[in-house]
């Protein structure tokens, strides 16, 4: 017999929890859908109750206050640029959010979707045919990665493009979960686990995005991709330098989780470069080869250093 399967609009905050305690672990929200609705259809995204939070126009705001930018996690990619603010104190991120798929996609993704997209694979992002022929993976239920041969770890792609931006710009996140509500720095929900790869139940709502003012932030985002459009990255860059001289670079695209290196100005940069490239557990599993995305954080590391003038 085939499962139930159900999909609900919330209309409130409080509505969309109580029915993600209904449904336990069968259960996900749903923002703009443009990346949960292609795992569905590739049978990579199994579950049975979803849960609509597009309507909930509490999520939608932008507000400030003398401290922090809060970004509600429904607003759209595409409306981004709209906020001045934005524009004017993190423009890194408007880079970030313009480099994820393609104009459609931008007017329907939102951007705590986007932080929360899951981890890809050449091996896993494809059809269940295909996956089936080859021999399923560990991210599907399989006994092997195919990418390494071993049984232990999957080492899926972190693939958010506005992810390591906003965490080089020191962005928390507040959750919202039935036991209350918690504040954590965003590099905090994700794992490392490629099977895995959210630290957060899939009860717990992002509510906003949480950057901090008066940082002055310099920052540069670079993406590797075979397309210039509508491409996953096979490696994200993001270097930030604010008005302490706290340097933070973040890689997407070479390990299950962003990689962060938290530096100071004046740190020897060949050392922070082979500190990153040594942070990234890339294995070929991408369009582009383990070795040439690893010498390309090199290159990239060195132009954003460049562009930052130091
Ligand atoms: C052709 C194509 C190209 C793409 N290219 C890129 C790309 O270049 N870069 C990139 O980063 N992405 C890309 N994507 C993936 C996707 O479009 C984006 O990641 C998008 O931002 C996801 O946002 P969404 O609102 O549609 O998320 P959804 O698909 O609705 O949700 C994604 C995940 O986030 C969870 N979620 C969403 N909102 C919340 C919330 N507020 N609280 C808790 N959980 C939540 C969902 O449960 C789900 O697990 C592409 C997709 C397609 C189809």
């Amino acid at each position: 017999m085939t499962e139930e399967k159900t999909y609900i609009k919330a209309s409130s905050i409080q509505e969309a929890l109580q029915l993600a305690e209904t449904h336990s672990s069968h259960c996900k929200f749903i923002a703009g859908g443009t990346d949960m609705m292609v795992n569905k259809y590739q049978g990579n995204d199994t579950t049975q109750h979803l849960i609509d939070i597009s309507g909930i126009d509490e999520l939608k705001t932008i507000r400030k206050d003398d401290t922090y930018l809060y970004i509600g996690s429904l607003v759209r990619l595409s409306d981004l640029k709209k906020n001045s603010d934005i524009a004017t104190e993190f423009p890194v991120l408007l880079e970030a959010a313009h480099a994820v798929g393609s104009p459609l996609i931008r007017q329907t993704a939102t951007l705590g979707g986007n932080i929360l997209c899951e981890n890809r694979c050449i091996y896993f992002n494809q059809s269940e045919w295909w996956r089936e022929a080859v021999g399923y993976c560990l991210k599907c239920n399989g006994n092997v990665c195919i990418a390494t041969g071993g049984k232990k770890a999957c080492f899926s792609e972190f693939a958010s493009d506005t992810a390591p931006a906003l965490i080089a710009l020191n962005a928390k996140v507040k959750l919202i979960e039935p036991s209350g509500e918690r504040v954590i720095a965003l590099e905090e929900l994700f794992s490392g686990d490629g099977i895995k790869p959210k630290t957060i139940g899939t009860d717990c709502l992002i509510k906003e995005i949480i950057l901090p003012r008066g940082q002055a932030f310099k920052a540069v985002f670079k993406k590797l991709r075979l397309r210039e459009t509508l491409e996953f990255t096979s490696l994200t860059t993001a270097v930030s330098l604010n008005n302490k001289n706290d340097l933070r670079i973040v890689l997407g695209g070479v390990d299950p989780k962003p990689v962060l290196v938290k530096a100071k100005l004046n740190d020897n940069k060949e050392d922070l470069i082979k500190k990153a490239i040594k942070g990234g557990r890339a294995v070929d599993n991408d369009m582009f080869s383990r070795t040439y995305r690893r010498d390309m954080i090199s290159v990239f590391l060195k132009e954003a250093f460049a562009l930052l003038n130091i």
